[in-house]
C-alpha cells in the first residue's frame, strides 16, 4: 500500500486486545488525521491504556489493524514507528541532568534538520519553556517542570505522532490546567499529531480537537468536544461528560420541532428540529438530557417545580440538588434557591440521546 498525503495518521480498524478472559479493547474503530490533537477518555479500566500501547507498538492487536499513513503496522516495533511517549509518572533518569535526560531521547540518532545534540536539546528545552535548565538535576525540578522535561525527551527525535497517557494526573489541580494549555500549545506550534490519554474529561473537553469516549473498550462517541458535550450520542456519554440531568419517558405527541414527553404523570416540551437519524414518532421511549446550567427561573416553556434538598458552594456557581417528582434534578446557579422552586427550559435546550421503540 502506498501512503497517501490524504491517510490519516493512525487508524485502528476494528482493533480488540484480549488478555486471558479480559477483553481490555474491544472492535475499536477511529482515525486520528494529521496534525490532530486527539483525546482517548473515559473511565478508570476502559482501555485507554492499552489504545495507546496498541498505537506504540508496546502490545499487538488480538483483532483488527493498526495502521499508520495507510501502511498496516503489525510487526512494526516501537522504536520503528516514529512515535514519542510521555508516560504518568515522568521516568526521567535521576543519575543524569536535564540536559542528558532530553539527549537520551535522541536514541543516538541525528537530530532532525542537521542540528547537533546541544543545539537540539536547547531548541527542546526553549520549546518546553524550560531553557537553558541543561545542567539542573530533575530532581530539583516541579512536577510539571519534570513532565515538561519527559515531553522534551519524547519529542527529541522529531516524531511523527506523540502520545500522552495521563501525563498529569500525578499533578495538583491548579499545575494541571496550566500545564494543559502548555502541551496544547506546544502541540499546535509543531502541529505534530498527538494521541492523549485521560480520565478527566473535563481536560480532554479544554485541549482537544476530537474526544472519543470510551466504554469498556470501544468508542461510544468520537467528535469535537463542542458536540460531546452539546450533542451526546449515547446515555453513558451524556452521564460521563460533565453534569448533566438524563431522564427516560414516551413520546405522548409530536409536531414538526416538538415531542412531548411523559415521565409519570409529568410533560416535558423536548425540540426534535435538528436531531439526526429516524423521526420521532408517538410511542417512542426517548432518553433525553439537560444540562444544569441552562435550567433557571421560569419564562420559558417547560417548567417544572422542585424541592431543594442539598447545594454545594462553587464559587462561580452554586450545584443545587433537588427533587423533582422522585427524579434528582442538579441545576447550576447564581440565584440562591431554597424549598420549593419553579425552574423552566425551553425544548432547544434539552437533547435527546437515545430513541427506542
Ligand atoms: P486507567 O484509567 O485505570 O489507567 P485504562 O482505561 O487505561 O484504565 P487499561 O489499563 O487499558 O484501562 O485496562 C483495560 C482493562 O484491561 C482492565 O480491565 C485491565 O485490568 C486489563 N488489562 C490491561 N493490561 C493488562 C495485562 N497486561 N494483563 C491483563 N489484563 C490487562
Amino acid at each position: 500500500m502506498t501512503a497517501l498525503a490524504s491517510d490519516p495518521a493512525v487508524t485502528l480498524d476494528a482493533v480488540t486486545r484480549r488478555y486471558g478472559e479480559t477483553t481490555a479493547v474491544e472492535d475499536l474503530s477511529l482515525s486520528v488525521a494529521d496534525g490532530e490533537f486527539f483525546s482517548l477518555v473515559g473511565p478508570s479500566g476502559c482501555g485507554k491504556t492499552t489504545t495507546l500501547r496498541l498505537i506504540a507498538g508496546f502490545e499487538e492487536p488480538t483483532g483488527g489493524t493498526v495502521i499508520f499513513n495507510g501502511e498496516d503496522v503489525a510487526g512494526v516495533p516501537p522504536e520503528d514507528r516514529n512515535v514519542g511517549v510521555v508516560f504518568q509518572n515522568y521516568a526521567l533518569f535521576p543519575h543524569m541532568t536535564v540536559g542528558e535526560n532530553v539527549a537520551y531521547g535522541l536514541n543516538f540518532a541525528d537530530p532532525p534538520g542537521g542540528a547537533s545534540d546541544d543545539q537540539r536539546v536547547a531548541e527542546l528545552l526553549e520549546l518546553v519553556d524550560l531553557p537553558g535548565t541543561q545542567s539542573r538535576d530533575p530532581r530539583s525540578l516541579s512536577g510539571g517542570q519534570r513532565q515538561r522535561v519527559a515531553m522534551a525527551r519524547a519529542l527529541a527525535p522529531g516524531p511523527d505522532v506523540l502520545l500522552l497517557d495521563e501525563p498529569m494526573s500525578a499533578l495538583d489541580a491548579k499545575l494541571r490546567e496550566r500545564l494543559r494549555v502548555q502541551v496544547r500549545e506546544i502541540q499546535q506550534e509543531l502541529g505534530i499529531t498527538t494521541v492523549y490519554v485521560t480520565h478527566d474529561q473535563e481536560e480532554a473537553l479544554a485541549v482537544s480537537d476530537r474526544v472519543a469516549v470510551i466504554n469498556e473498550g470501544t468508542a461510544e462517541q468520537v467528535a469535537p468536544p463542542r458536540d460531546i458535550y452539546h450533542r451526546p450520542a449515547s446515555r453513558f456519554v451524556a452521564e460521563f461528560v460533565g453534569d448533566n440531568n438524563v431522564f427516560d419517558g414516551e413520546v405522548r405527541a409530536v409536531t414538526d420541532d416538538t415531542a412531548i414527553v411523559g415521565i409519570g404523570e409529568e410533560r416535558i416540551s423536548v425540540g426534535i428540529s435538528d436531531r439526526e437519524g429516524p423521526a420521532v414518532s408517538v410511542g417512542d421511549r426517548l432518553t433525553f438530557c439537560v444540562r444544569p446550567e441552562v435550567l433557571t427561573v421560569p419564562g420559558r416553556s417547560n417548567r417544572v417545580t422542585a424541592t431543594v434538598e442539598s447545594a454545594e458552594f462553587l464559587g462561580e456557581t452554586t450545584r443545587v440538588h433537588l427533587d423533582w417528582a422522585d427524579h434528582d434534578l442538579t441545576v447550576r446557579t447564581r440565584d440562591a434557591l431554597d424549598g420549593d422552586v419553579t425552574l423552566g427550559f425551553d425544548p432547544e435546550d434539552v437533547h435527546v440521546v437515545e430513541r427506542r421503540n
